[in-house]
């Protein structure tokens, strides 16, 4: 009972403590990716990546992606094997690798508390889903869900404030009541290969979505792309007539 109790007020002083870091941390002056300071031809405008980040978060070119999920081929593939298989997906736009200056950027963002760098991520969001469909088809752009309990732990879901701006730049409604996680997947980042492979936990619930709709699912990181696709049949099974998916980073690795 009391470790119970014990639990429940640490778990709250800790929620806590992240609401004020929301207050607390100053947004940096200078790039919000590496902190530098950018000064004479190429300022970096308040809030936004230098140009050296900028640079360094795009995919290196001539890096053959799949044109379907956007993740590396590792061999001379029309599309990846995943892909080849059969997917729900319609198309991915990505900004870039998982790696620096992205890696560490989406860390920040989701457990340091840096809410912040969910604008330049956005916006570096945005900019990739332009370039992949310079006329947005989409009639909704929806965030990939936390299960409530994680979301209570971490105060906000780093995929819904990633939605808003890319929803505000692009004109289109954020939807978040359309689709609910009933079960909770173990994170990623804590599972092995195999473990991301069968990862079969997480299982979302759709409903209310306008039938015929093209929907932009949003999340930050695509690595099997296991929960994309589980989104997506739950979407479409709701009526949605297409799915296509916005992520800030694709895993650098083949993970199939
Ligand atoms: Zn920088
Ligand atoms: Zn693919």
């Amino acid at each position: 009972m009391f470790f119970a109790i014990d639990r429940v007020l640490r778990r709250e002083v800790a929620r806590l403590f992240r609401g004020l870091q929301d207050w607390l941390l100053p947004v940096p002056a200078g790039c919000p990716f590496c902190g530098r300071v950018v000064q004479g031809d190429h300022p970096a405008s308040p809030g936004q990546p230098c140009p050296d980040c900028r640079a360094r978060a795009a995919f290196p070119p001539g890096l053959p992606l799949c044109p379907l999920c956007s993740r590396p081929l590792d061999g001379p593939w029309a599309l990846c094997p995943d892909c080849a298989a059969g997917t729900p997906l319609a198309g991915v736009a990505a900004v870039g690798l998982y790696r620096p200056p992205l890696d560490r950027a989406i860390v920040r963002f989701k457990y340091t508390g840096r809410r912040y760098l969910a604008e330049p991520l956005g916006l570096l969001l945005a900019a990739a889903v332009r370039r992949r469909w310079p006329d947005p088809p989409f009639a909704a752009v929806v965030p990939v869900p936390l299960h409530p309990g994680r979301r209570r732990r971490r105060g906000f879901n780093q995929a819904e404030d990633l939605a808003r701006v890319l929803g505000r730049e692009l004109g289109l409604p954020l939807a978040t009541r359309w689709l609910a996680r009933v079960r909770s997947g173990a994170p990623q980042a804590r599972l092995g290969r195999a473990g991301r492979q069968g990862n079969p936990g997480a299982a979302f619930v759709a409903e209310g979505v306008p039938p015929g709709a093209h929907l932009l699912l949003v999340d930050d990181v695509l690595t099997t792309g296991a929960t994309a696709r589980a989104v997506a049949s739950a979407l479409r099974a709701a009526g949605a007539g297409q799915v296509s998916v916005a992520v800030v980073a694709v895993s650098p690795r083949p993970v199939w």
